[in-house]
């Protein structure tokens, strides 16, 4: 077998797709967000950056690199090890306590990511608890399939937030059997959000145990920030609420909370949890901080809302294929992989404007989108660039400005 043969053709293969990923190497400038540098070989020049899920800015928020600073010369680098063997530092602990109350719940517990919080609490749940059937919404993140499939438990996929096809798939189970609902609140591809209150009456009826990832929620929705379920004052009938300390938080780990119980039967079962190293001091007082502040200033929510609404109404003005997001996520269709790619290419490299293009396996093909995450510190003038960038573009590519997606 020729290995490196092997690589390369895999490789060569998505390049013939068109979705061949090529990274953006960034330099972000702290304190100027959304600017940042672009490497580009030994060139360099600035773009604004209209893709990030630094959604509120708080990974430059000079409370937030101030803990982190403080921390770093507290208790230095790494924290020393996995939790249970000398890697519990006091901030992961306030920040466990912090989250809990975020989320109106008995407790938290906190993972190296968003992702491996999803893997971890799934997988424990649904292989420990015995003939335990878990239900998943069609367009849940890779990080929840994930889990469920290395659970081995039962599975059954419900169609995309669709209440009639959820209450079919549950009536055919045993009521004996154990059974977990996972959805998200909002997906972050179309910016569509969960009937997260039907979802629960459902759940409750048939006695299944309820898990959200609320991850492009938590710090954006709700008075304090504690998500959609939080707007919808929804928090206290989920049982599991998972989310991350790295998008609208600014910083990198992920969490959940719920009852003191099942937080400790996951810290205490979960080898994701429980086999790797914890994250450092300073990522956990930075995040601590930004949740702190985030929950204090409800007006960063408002003003992110007002950015991600005049966006919309501004491209849609222009012409352009908005899809119907009711979120902040700002899609763009464009329908297919390759002028996906060259649409992000030339607005990166005539007009500076850096948007990734999302393209299958992340959306379904024939859906190849432009996806931008405006904040609270985009303004005007930089939309105005953006929308006159995009205008141009779209005619250069003759990409159908009428053919709107549905
Ligand atoms: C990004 C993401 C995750 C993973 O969170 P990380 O903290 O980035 O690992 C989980 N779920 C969804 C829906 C996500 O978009």
């Amino acid at each position: 077998m020729d290995y490196e043969k092997f690589f390369a053709d895999k490789v060569d293969a998505l390049k013939a797709e068109g979705r061949y990923r090529v990274f953006a190497d960034l330099e972000r400038q702290a304190g100027s967000f959304p600017r940042a540098t672009n490497h580009q070989g030994n060139a360099v020049s600035d773009v604004t950056v209209w893709c990030s899920n630094d959604y509120l800015g708080m990974g430059q928020h000079p409370v937030v690199i101030e803990a982190m600073h403080e921390a770093l010369d507290k208790c230095g680098a790494g924290a020393g090890g996995t939790r249970n063997i000398s890697g519990t530092n006091h901030y992961h602990v306030l920040l466990e306590q912090e989250l809990a109350d975020l989320h109106g719940k008995e407790a938290g517990l906190i993972f190296t990511s968003g992702y491996v919080a999803n893997l971890t609490t799934l997988s424990t749940i649904g292989s420990l608890m015995a003939d335990c059937v878990i239900l998943s919404d069609a367009l849940n993140h890779n990080s929840m399939i994930a889990g469920i499939k290395h659970s081995r438990a039962d599975k059954k996929i419900f169609k995309h937030n669709d209440l009639a096809d959820l209450e079919a798939k549950l009536k055919e189970i045993d009521p004996a059997r154990p059974k977990m609902v996972a959805f998200e609140s909002v997906y972050s591809m179309d910016g569509d959000i969960a009937p997260i209150k039907d979802i629960l009456d459902i759940a409750e009826a048939y006695g299944a145990l309820t898990f959200i990832d609320e991850v492009h929620a938590v710090g954006m929705y709700g008075q304090r920030g504690g998500g959609v379920a939080e707007r919808d004052d929804l928090m206290d009938r989920i049982d599991i609420i998972q989310g991350t300390l790295a998008k609208a938080f600014g910083v990198v780990g992920g969490y959940i909370a719920g009852s003191a119980a099942m937080c400790d039967f996951i810290r205490s079962y979960g080898d994701g949890f429980i086999f790797s190293s914890s994250v450092p001091p300073s990522v956990a007082a930075g995040a601590l901080a930004s949740v702190k502040y985030v929950k204090e200033h409800n007006e960063l929510r408002e003003q992110h809302q007002e950015r991600a609404a005049t966006l919309k109404a501004r491209l849609k003005e222009a012409g352009l294929p908005v899809m119907p997001s009711v979120s902040h996520i700002v899609p763009v269709l464009v329908g297919d992989a390759t002028l996906c790619k060259q649409a992000s290419d030339e607005l990166m490299f005539r007009y500076g404007i850096y948007v990734q293009p999302i393209n299958y396996p992340t959306v379904a093909r024939g859906t190849e989108r432009l996806r931008f995450t405006p904040t609270p510190l985009h303004d005007d003038t930089l939309m105005d660039e953006l929308v006159a960038a995009l205008t141009d573009v779209w005619k250069r590519l003759g990409l159908d400005k009428v053919k709107v997606a549905a």
